[in-house]
């Protein structure tokens, strides 16, 4: 083969993002154009009648409009979802390791059987002209032990692709002791001292990418994406009220918790000086779903607090008062019985959205995002929230509430989810 230019690491501008967020290396691996967001209109239609039509409500003055960002759609690498936003921020670091002088051969990771993490780790090995190792933990979640063919689960879908693209894939047994990952940072020291030994350098990415400590600043940064597509879309003024988004590593939550409030106070200062009239509208919300019911909730919200104020001290907030446990807002309703377990309710909620809008979502996190949306809206639970904090009256010229789904990938499971 021959040898590859070596890749360009750019500082990242064309979002206007304040310094020194804006001069954090960043090496895209997205489309340069935003993740398209678009609306639900069946769905958005049929769950307002439903709140219309019952009865124990009082009639509702605002309605909900529903949209999806669709960050299934933001890269041409494979399986395209939220992995590649978080490792654009990581690849710059993984270009500059170093081991006894020589550089990065291989990037390792882990996952359970059927994550879409790993496939997008090793789509970035390819393209990057490097070797992927890939542990997958036959004992992580409900899937492989519930599935009535064991055999495809462990070889199509997601893992059918990680061995498409070259990787190295390792099905670790519950009782292998072999591929511990005893500290996230530094990841499962025999397999990388096993590595090292065959004279490569390995780089290891911790599950999600999430405890890599660049790993919230690509959904930061998603943020201000967010923002600027707010301008193009809707009408004069209004905003993505309230931002639902699956919490499994928690990075992506985490990160776009310390981009909205960067954001939040980017937009108050530039209002002052432009001399706008300060804004009527209370902040944008971003609300997590839980997918997993293994931890309590209670475990989730401080993991969240950390990893976005981690986050938040990389762009120049003040970790402790800029991000506080109210900003943390965790949803555990819709995690089902375990992860990786496709229960009925998620499956009504996935076939929903794909008969009256045509849009396929994942089994494992969106289908339970998708879900919790539904609850929510049908349930008035949005008007209900959205009164609480702009007061009874409401706001004048505001009727309609924009709730944004954060469509994070993941259809390439649902090949081993066959039993749907
Ligand atoms: C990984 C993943 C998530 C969860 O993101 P975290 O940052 O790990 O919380 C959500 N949706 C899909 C499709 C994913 O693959």
């Amino acid at each position: 083969m021959l040898p590859r230019p070596p890749p360009a690491v750019t500082a990242s501008d064309t979002l206007n993002l304040p310094a020194p967020f804006s001069q954090i290396p960043f090496y895209p691996l997205r489309y340069p154009h935003p993740s398209p967001i678009h609306p639900l209109p069946h769905l958005t239609s049929s769950l307002n009648d439903e709140i219309h039509s019952a009865p124990s409500h009082d009639p509702p003055r605002i309605t909900t409009a529903l949209w999806a960002k669709r960050e299934d759609h933001s890269s041409p690498l494979a399986a395209s979802g939220n992995k590649y936003r978080k490792l654009e921020y990581i690849v710059p670091d993984i270009l500059n390791h170093h081991h006894d002088g020589s550089k990065a051969t291989t990037l390792i990771t882990e996952g359970a059987i059927q994550s879409n993490h790993t496939v997008q780790v090793a789509a970035l090995a390819s393209s990057l002209g490097l070797d992927s190792l890939v542990l997958l933990h036959e004992n992580t979640g409900a899937g492989l032990k519930t599935t009535t063919d064991r055999a495809s689960f462990l070889r199509t879908g997601n893992v059918q692709l990680c061995r498409l693209l070259g990787a190295e894939i390792r099905i670790i047994a519950p009782d292998d002791d072999s591929a511990v990952v005893e500290d996230d940072l530094v990841g499962p020291v025999k397999v990388l001292e096993e590595l090292r030994a065959r004279g490569k350098v390995p780089y290891w990415i911790p599950s999600g990418a999430s405890l890599h400590p660049l790993g919230g600043l690509g959904y930061a940064r998603c943020a201000f994406e967010v923002a600027a597509q707010e301008k193009g879309i809707l009408p004069g003024g209004s905003r993505f009220d309230y931002i639902f988004v699956a919490c499994g590593s928690g990075s992506t939550l985490a990160g776009l918790i310390a981009g909205f409030k960067l954001l939040e106070k980017t937009e108050a200062v530039h209002d002052d000086k432009t001399h706008k009239e300060k804004k009527l509208l209370p902040p944008r919300r971003v609300i997590g779903i839980l997918t997993s019911p293994t931890k309590p909730r209670v475990y989730h919200e401080e993991r969240i607090l950390r990893l976005a104020r981690a986050t938040a001290g990389l762009i120049r907030l003040d970790p402790e008062r800029d991000i506080t446990p109210d900003d943390v807002r965790l949803d555990d309703r819709f995690v089902g019985a375990a992860y990786g377990l496709f229960d009925p309710q998620t499956k009504a909620a996935l076939e929903t959205l794909a008969r009256v809008d045509g849009v396929v979502v994942d089994p494992v996190y969106t289908g339970k995002v998708l879900r919790g949306i539904m609850h929510w809206v049908a349930e008035g639970e949005i008007a209900k929230d959205w009164s609480a904090r702009v007061g009874a009256q409401g706001i004048s010229g505001v009727d309609e509430v924009n709730v944004l789904f954060m469509h994070t990938g993941g259809q390439s499971a649902l090949g081993a989810y066959a039993d749907i």
